[in-house]
């Protein structure tokens, strides 16, 4: 299951969310479980709850970045 991607949600329907495209993204299996029905999560750095990443509406270069050491792609944070 890992290298497959799964349709996903990003407002879950169970939140209000529908089966329109804006409302769906591809996501890998393990990212989908992990996500499941949240659409916030706390900021590690500040602690802070925030919305999570919503590939319809923002882009991803503004959000993400490679780690120093190239290996990791992680999120800049926003909302400090
Ligand atoms: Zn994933």
């Amino acid at each position: 299951m890992g290298g497959r991607l799964t349709e996903d949600h990003i407002i879950p329907p169970g939140q209000g969310g529908t089966d329109d495209i804006d409302n769906l993204c591809w996501c890998c299996w393990w990212c989908n479980t992990y996500k499941g029905t949240q659409t916030a999560a706390p900021d590690p750095h500040t602690g802070n709850v925030v919305p999570l990443f919503n590939p319809r509406q923002e882009r991803w270069e503004e959000h993400f970045r490679w780690s120093r050491d190239g290996t990791r792609y992680c999120r800049i944070t926003r909302y400090e």
